[in-house]
């Protein structure tokens, strides 16, 4: 399978063509970068420090999407979304692991999966995905006696707050419960003034160094306290992630999909 990274100079663009380079069954068919990036021209090989591999970063996501089965996408909003329409109209696989969209994006998204196989994951880990689903569960056996929080803390070049996994954590518990996120989520940022209201889903935020992704759903009530973590000590596993969904959506018929659905969690 031919496999084509977009902003393939970024933190994740590096990892994700790693593990293009090193997953079975497939081959690297080259990567993107913004116009007038450094990287635009050079051997996808020269940025990874591996030697030359014969693909070139360009700055023409039509030219790699051309030459690929599927591209995956960690880079930015307005990116993905243009990305999106291109992979719709070219009939490709696309992986979406850029987080911050907007609900309008991700409309966008949708009407672009008319026509394309396309995979979109706050968070591509194995763990994360299990995470979701143990969360939902617990929201239903726990029930409306235990206040849920959510804390996650990243890496301080972060800027979507709060991070898109801990957004998907907050729609897993309030599926749990049956309701919409949207209807419970305390958005106060300077914190709680007063009691915290009963029913509603808090997150904090941390930032800071090098952290590559902490999240825990926390659900207290009185008396006890269940708290469920996931930590991230590397990139990689996003980016074997997105391959492995790459690989699953060969196999799909066009639409919207989740990595809970690539897990069948
Ligand atoms: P980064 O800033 O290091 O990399 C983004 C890259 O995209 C940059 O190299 C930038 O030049 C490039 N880019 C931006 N616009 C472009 C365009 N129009 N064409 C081509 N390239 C373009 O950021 P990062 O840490 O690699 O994270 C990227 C995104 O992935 C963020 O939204 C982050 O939250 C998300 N992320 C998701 C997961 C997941 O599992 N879903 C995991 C980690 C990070």
């Amino acid at each position: 399978m031919k496999i084509g990274i977009v902003g393939c100079a970024g933190r994740m663009g590096r990892m994700l063509m790693n593990a293009v380079v090193e997953a079975e069954g497939c081959t690297l068919s080259g990567g993107t970068e913004r116009p007038g990036s450094p990287q635009v021209g050079q051997d996808v090989g020269a940025v990874l420090g591996l030697g030359k591999l014969n693909a070139v970063i360009s700055d023409t996501p039509s030219t790699l999407f051309a030459a690929s089965d599927a591209v995956i996408d960690f880079s930015a909003p307005a990116a993905t979304v243009a990305h999106a329409a291109l992979a719709a109209e070219m009939g490709k696989i696309l992986i979406v692991g850029t987080t911050g969209l907007s609900k309008e994006d991700e409309a966008r998204l949708a009407e672009a999966a008319k026509s394309a196989t396309i995979v979109y994951a706050p968070n591509f880990s194995v763990g994360v995905n299990l995470l979701m689903a143990l969360t939902e569960r617990a929201a239903a056996i726990l029930g409306d006696d235990y206040d849920i929080e959510i804390v996650e803390m990243h890496h301080h070049h972060k800027v979507d707050s709060p991070s898109g996994t801990a957004l998907g954590l907050g729609r897993s518990a309030a599926k749990g419960r049956a309701v919409a996120l949207d209807s419970v989520w305390r958005k106060s940022r300077d914190g709680l003034v007063g009691a915290r209201p009963k029913g509603e889903i808090g997150f904090a935020t941390l930032r800071g160094g090098d952290v590559v992704g902490d999240h825990t759903v926390m659900f207290a009530s009185e008396g006890e306290r269940v708290e469920l973590t996931h930590k991230a000590s590397s990139r990689a596993v996003f980016a074997k992630g997105a391959v492995r969904a790459a690989l699953w959506a060969k196999e799909q018929k066009p639409g919207l999909y989740s990595m809970r659905d690539v897990l069948g969690l």
